[in-house]
């Protein structure tokens, strides 16, 4: 999924020009991303790359000391391995990317609402006979009730609806009836939103162009930020330190206590940072295995969901688009196989683990 991202940002100017607009300009900076791990995680990260090489990424595991060779500003205390990304790696502006593809479908006929989803209206559909279910109960989805920004609030009718509201998409799955019905509809979307933190830091003598995206075996991460000595880093709260989603202030001891030490560690140059600004965010957290749920839902024959992707969401929104759309227009998969992301997996027990994701 990530490779169908890269290559589609990489030609991103063929798939979402506007005729009469300048081409879309994401800010693509390509830089590799460098995973640390200590000696007991070696050796998943070792067979991680095995794998991301077998699928066509290319990467290179280092030694301590080649580590040391490439990036002299690195500590490599406690690092047993490091595996660093030589293509299709980097960042880019997410505004811009979805501002992209906003412009893009407006020019192709969509229509937008602003709007919020607050419940759907069902209809009968006594011809559906459905696994479990008396003959002639079965009630479908046709209408989402949607409050506008003036208040007023309008039922729209749908030929097929796609839960994909982020860190909210739990609460629009109850509205259907997910999560408290019986039989398949017992099943809860399991997203919710859990806040991260990113903190932009200042060093007068960092680390400087040839900076990888740093992962330290903690999960702390951080990356150059533009050239004036600007970083931003971050890295996810333990369970235990999970913080209140009722809003989203900063917690600046976060850094102080978890993230600084690690940095300071990790790249003695860090020792003297400056915080300049931090933020906060949701990630629309699956806690059922922390990965995308896509798919059709077992129940409605005319939902699908696209939802619960943990942080890595944007890399893999090229190929999720691509995968819904051809379910929809094609009635199945053809480009990409996303099978395993499916709703079935939480009926079935089988969840998606992928080891080593900030
Ligand atoms: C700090 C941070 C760092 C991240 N870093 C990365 C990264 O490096 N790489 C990466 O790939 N991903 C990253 N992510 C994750 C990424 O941002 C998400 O995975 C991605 O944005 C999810 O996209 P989405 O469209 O599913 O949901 P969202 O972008 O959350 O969009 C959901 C939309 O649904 C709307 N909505 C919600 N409820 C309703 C309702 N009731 N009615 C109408 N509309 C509704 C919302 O307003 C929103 O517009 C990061 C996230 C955070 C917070």
């Amino acid at each position: 999924m990530s490779l169908f991202g890269a290559e589609f940002l990489r030609n991103i100017n063929q798939h979402l020009s506007v005729e009469g607009h300048d081409p879309p300009d994401v800010q693509f900076t390509p830089c590799g991303y460098l995973f640390l791990a200590s000696e007991k995680g070696a050796q998943q990260l070792e067979e991680n790359a095995k794998l991301q090489k077998k699928l066509g990424a290319k990467n290179e595991l280092l030694t301590p000391v080649k580590l040391k060779q490439k990036f002299p500003w690195i500590n490599t205390d406690g690092i047993a391995l490091g595996c660093h990304g030589l293509e299709n790696e980097g960042w880019f502006d997410p505004w811009s990317l979805l501002y992209a593809f906003k412009r893009k479908a407006l020019s192709l006929g969509v229509e937008y609402i602003d709007g919020e989803a607050i419940g759907f209206e069902f209809k009968k559909m006594p011809d559906l006979l459905m696994d479990g279910m008396e003959p002639g109960s079965y009630e479908g989805v046709d209408k989402v009730l949607v409050r506008t920004e003036s208040g007023e609030i309008r039922s729209v009718k749908f030929g097929i609806v796609i839960i994909a509201a982020g860190p909210y998409s739990a609460k629009v799955a109850r509205m259907a009836r997910i999560g408290t019905g019986d039989g398949m509809l017992s099943i809860p979307l399991p997203v919710e939103p859990r806040k991260r933190y990113v903190f932009c830091i200042n060093c007068k003598n960092g680390p400087g162009l040839n900076t990888p995206l740093t992962i330290d075996p903690s999960g702390t991460y951080f990356r150059r930020e533009g050239l004036a000595g600007n970083y931003i880093c971050g890295r996810s709260p333990l369970p235990e330190e999970e913080p209140s989603v009722d809003n989203l202030d900063v917690d600046h001891d976060f850094f102080d206590k978890n993230i600084w030490p690690v940095l300071a560690s990790r790249v003695p140059a860090f020792e003297a940072v400056k915080v300049k600004n931090a933020w906060g965010g949701y990630y629309e957290y699956n806690t059922y295995d922390e990965n995308g749920i896509v798919g059709p839902h077992p129940y409605y024959i005319n939902m699908y969901i696209a939802t619960g992707f943990s942080g890595h969401g944007i890399q893999h929104a090229p190929a999720v688009g691509r995968g819904v759309m051809e379910m929809i227009l094609d009635g199945g998969f053809e480009t990409i196989d996303l099978t395993r992301m499916s709703f079935d997996r939480l009926i079935m027990d089988r969840p998606l683990i992928e080891e080593n994701i900030v």
